[in-house]
C-alpha cells in the first residue's frame, strides 16, 4: 500500500548557533508512515523530531532528499497547499476569535460555504467532545480544553495527516494519560493519519502503532512498541526506551545459540536474533522485569541463565519490588512484581541476601557496541 508520509534520505542543516560550522538536525532521514496509522517520532531533546514534522508540513526546506505526501513529492508546495494540517504545542488559537470561529476559520478560508461550514465545525466539536463551548473564547477555557480545540480545528478540513507537535506537552500529567486515550480514540475514529512528535516514551508507547526512534539527526530504529521495546537494534534504543541492565563481556557466536563471557570469565547462554553481531566486543541488555530472583540455597528455572549475586538495596514500589544487585564485576537492577504467587515461592529478599538471579536466555538481547 502506497504510504501516507515517505521520506527519502532526507537531510537538513542548520549554522550552528555558536558560529561553529552546522548542525544535521536531520541526516539522511528515510521513513515510511503507513496510511490511516498513529506514528511517534521519539528522541531526546535536539535529535530532530521538530525538523522531520516540520519538513513534512512544508515549514522547512531538505537541503536534500525527497518528502512525499501519498506518492506525491512535495518539494516546492507551501505549507497551506499541502494536504496537512498541524497541532502546534501552544495551539496558536486565535484570541479574538470564538471558539466556533475558530475551528470554521479554515474552512472559511477555503471557501466553504457559511452553512455548510458550521455544521462541520460543530461536528469537529463534538468529535472532540467539546459540543457546548462554540460561542465562549478561548481565553475561558482549560488548557485540556484549548488542547481539543486546536485539534478540531486541524481535523475539520479533513487532511491526509495530522502533524502534531508534543501535543500534550503543556497539559499536567493526569490529564496528559486521559489525553493519550482520547487522541487515540479520535484517530481511530477519523481514520486520518497521525503522526506526533514526543520526547516522552511512555506517551509513544501508549498511544502509537509504530515509534521510529530518532537520536542526533537520525532514525534508528522503527517499528512496533512491542518490537522496539523486545528487540531495540542498539544501546542507545535499549536505554531510551524502558529500562536495561547493560552487560559488557564478548560474545562467543555459534549459530542461533551463543556464550556471552563477561570481563570476569563467566559465560551465559543467550540466543541470537538474525540482527545479532558475530563473535567479538558485545553488549549483553536485559530488562529488569525479565530477571527471576531465588534464593540461593534454591534451584532455579531449568535451562535459565544463572547468576550468583548479593542483594544490595531493596524499594519497595507498590505494584512491584526494585532490587539492586551486585554480581562480580556487574550490577544489576531487578524488578519483581508483589504479586501473591511471586511473595508465597520466595518472600521478600533484604539487602545482604545471597541470591541467584536468573533469566530466560531469549530474555536478554545482545546488541551492537
Ligand atoms: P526538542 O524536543 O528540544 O524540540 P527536537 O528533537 O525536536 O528537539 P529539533 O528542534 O528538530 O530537535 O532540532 C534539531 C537540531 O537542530 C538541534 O540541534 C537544534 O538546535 C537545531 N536547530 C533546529 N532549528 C534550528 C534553527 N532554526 N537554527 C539553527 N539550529 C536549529
Amino acid at each position: 500500500m502506497q504510504p501516507a508520509v515517505e521520506l527519502r534520505e532526507v537531510t537538513k542543516a542548520y549554522a550552528d548557533p555558536r558560529g561553529a560550522g552546522t548542525v544535521r538536525a536531520m541526516d539522511a532521514v528515510s521513513l515510511r508512515i503507513d496510511e490511516g496509522g498513529f506514528f511517534a517520532l521519539l528522541g531526546p531533546s535536539g535529535c530532530g523530531k521538530t525538523t522531520t514534522l516540520r519538513s513534512i508540513a512544508g515549514f522547512e526546506q531538505p537541503d536534500s532528499g525527497a518528502v512525499l505526501i501519498r506518492g506525491r513529492p512535495v518539494q516546492g508546495i507551501p505549507p497551506f497547499h499541502r494536504p496537512v494540517n498541524t497541532v502546534f504545542q501552544d495551539y496558536a488559537l486565535f484570541p479574538h476569535m470564538s471558539v466556533l470561529q475558530n475551528v470554521m476559520f479554515g474552512l472559511k478560508m477555503a471557501k466553504v460555504p457559511a452553512r455548510e461550514a458550521r455544521r462541520r465545525a460543530e461536528e469537529a466539536l463534538e468529535l472532540v467532545h467539546l459540543p457546548h463551548v462554540g460561542a465562549r473564547r478561548p481565553s475561558q477555557l482549560s488548557g485540556g480544553q484549548r488542547q481539543r480545540v486546536a485539534l478540531a480545528r486541524a481535523l475539520v478540513n479533513r487532511p491526509a495527516v495530522l502533524l502534531l507537535d508534543e501535543p500534550l506537552g503543556a497539559l499536567d500529567l493526569k490529564l496528559r494519560k486521559a489525553m493519550q486515550f482520547e487522541l487515540k480514540r479520535m484517530q481511530q475514529q477519523v481514520g486520518i493519519t497521525f503522526v506526533f512528535v514526543t520526547h516522552d516514551q511512555e506517551e509513544a508507547m501508549a498511544m502509537a502503532d509504530h515509534i521510529a526512534v530518532m537520536d542526533r539527526g537520525r532514525v534508528l530504529q522503527v517499528g512496533t512498541p512491542a518490537e522496539i521495546y523486545e528487540h531495540p537494534v542498539n544501546r542507545f534504543v535499549a536505554d531510551f526506551i524502558g529500562e536495561t541492565n547493560f552487560l559488557e563481556g564478548t560474545l562467543e557466536a555459534s549459530g542461533p545459540v551463543g556464550h556471552f563471557r563477561l570481563a570476569d570469565g563467566r559465560t551465559l547462554p543467550v540466543v541470537l536474533g538474525a540482527a545479532a553481531p558475530t563473535s567479538g566486543p558485545a553488549t549483553l541488555a536485559v530488562r529488569p522485569e525479565r530477571i527471576r530472583l531465588t534464593r540461593a540455597t534454591h534451584g532455579t528455572g531449568a535451562g535459565g541463565v544463572r547468576l550468583a549475586a548479593r542483594v544490595t538495596e531493596v524499594h519497595y514500589l507498590g505494584t512491584d519490588t526494585r532490587y539492586h544487585l551486585v554480581s562480580g564485576s556487574a550490577t544489576l537492577s531487578v524488578r519483581q512484581p508483589n504479586t501473591g504467587g511471586q511473595l508465597g515461592a520466595e518472600g521478600r529478599f533484604a539487602p545482604g541476601d545471597e541470591v541467584v538471579a536468573w533469566w530466560q536466555p531469549d530474555g536478554a538481547a545482545v546488541l551492537r557496541p
